[in-house]
């Protein structure tokens, strides 16, 4: 059963609503999507006009009125904008009429580099989010009220006060009316792998949603004890999910995985569809312009309680112009590449990003030899990689014939293998594969 409605009159929302335009708007064409955003991004800019210090200022230095906006040109005229100038310029961020905003929370938004932001969003954001996040589940075939199994770290409890239990007590309640079961899987004990795999086999879930390299590690268990499943769908989010991994989840899961795109700031970007050949980007929300080196520029064109306008988030990603055979025009996002800080410099200042790593291990077949449950990269000085495993133990050959590889790409850099127990995520339970201490 669908519980949107009540969850809509309880929490003010306008889920359904939204989520009703989108599953025609899916259909739009480009043009027809272009004239959402203008008129979206027109109104928003009125907003900032009238109510935030910020781009008042800035509007009024370039001569720039509302109506400017109407073309999504003019929207390149206003400064890109990071989490540290909103963070250094936080009271211009904030709209003078805040208190007549609907349903406006804050909540903290982390990520990798480790600078926390305090965002706010409203009640018309984030019906916007979970429409367009339905109409993702209805691109899986999944149905409202099905069980899903969510694996996914979260929060770490500070203080276990009142607040906290009225926090647990309510999404304990809301995961019972969306039919979820949620495990955090970030824990090393094993009756918690138990009795994740004994709800994947007993508990008809149809879908399953958490991070690849969990997701991962929990299907190389499955396989070798022998334990496969039928289970329709695999959706993550947050880290990169690689043709490996949705390999081995067809074969242990028999699902099919389907990834997604967001950051902390915005929520959802782009989803990918049933034809897996990108990440639609959600159009009608959010504006997504590149720079020439494929870094991500973000408007949210729903959230008035704190604009993020040229929004840069430190992600990468290529941006197809082809359009999807499924028949959607929606941009395609192909590949993610993750954060700046995610890469280790060369002696020579060539860059390289995690996805070299990872088919170093996978082309050179020492991944699938050693059972490599997981890696990572850090870089701790100019001239010095270590790279961590947690596999059997890599024989001399392997490690020289990695080294020469990676020093062929870096130059002459130092490479030293340590072979880990343990590799542990961030504090929300994200995995890191390159660290780099030079930038962080
Ligand atoms: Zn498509």
């Amino acid at each position: 059963m669908d519980f949107t409605i009540v969850s809509d009159i309880i929490t003010g929302k306008h889920v359904r609503k939204d989520y009703r335009h989108y599953m025609e708007s899916q259909w739009f064409s480009r043009s027809d999507l272009a004239e959402i955003q203008s008129r979206k991004l027109r109104d928003l800019m009125e907003h900032c006009y009238e109510n935030v210090p910020f781009y008042q200022k800035v509007m009024k230095q370039k001569g720039l009125i509302p109506s400017d906006f109407a073309s999504i040109d003019t929207l390149a005229e206003l400064p890109k904008v990071t989490k540290e100038d909103i963070k250094a310029n936080y009271a211009d961020f904030t709209p003078l009429n805040l208190k007549t905003i609907k349903g406006v929370k804050s909540g903290q938004t982390g990520g990798t580099t480790g600078s926390i932001l305090v965002k706010r969003n409203d009640a018309n954001t984030r019906s916007s989010i979970w429409g367009a996040f339905k109409r993702f589940e209805s691109w899986m075939g999944y149905n409202a009220g099905e069980k899903a199994l969510i694996l996914m770290g979260g929060h770490v409890a500070h203080n276990r006060d009142i607040k906290y239990f009225k926090g647990e007590i309510k999404s304990f309640l809301q995961h019972r009316l969306l039919n979820q079961i949620v495990i955090n899987p970030y824990s090393t004990d094993e009756e918690i792998t138990k009795s994740i795999i004994s709800h994947l086999i007993n508990s008809d879930i149809r879908l399953v949603r958490g991070y690849s390299q969990y997701l991962y590690n929990l299907c190389q268990q499955m396989k070798k004890r022998g334990v496969f499943c039928r289970i329709p769908v695999v959706t993550t989010t947050a880290e990169p999910l690689m043709p490996q991994h949705r390999e081995l989840f067809k074969e242990v899961l028999g699902a099919e995985s389907f990834d997604q795109y967001g950051c902390g700031e915005v929520g959802g970007v782009a989803f990918e569809c049933e034809k897996h050949e990108g990440m639609h980007i959600t159009e009608e929300r959010v504006i997504v312009e590149q720079n020439e080196d494929n870094d991500l520029i973000l408007t949210d064109l729903d959230n008035y309680s704190m604009p993020f306008i040229r929004y840069y988030n430190a992600d990468q990603a290529i941006i197809k112009n082809e359009k999807c055979s499924c028949g959607r025009e929606h941009r395609l996002i192909q590949n993610v590449m993750g954060r700046t800080c995610d890469y280790v410099i060369g002696l020579n200042g060539e860059y390289l990003h995690w996805a070299y790593f990872w088919h170093l291990v996978f082309d050179s077949g020492i991944a699938q030899k050693r059972e490599l449950n997981k890696f990572q990269i850090v870089q701790e000085a100019k001239d010095l990689l270590v790279f961590k495993y947690i596999s059997s133990e890599l024989e001399s050959e392997e490690m020289q014939m990695l080294t020469e590889n990676i020093q062929s790409r870096l130059g002459k850099i130092d490479v030293v293998f340590q072979q880990e127990t343990q590799i542990t995520n961030t504090a929300t339970g994200k995995y890191r594969p390159v660290i780099n201490k030079l930038l962080s």
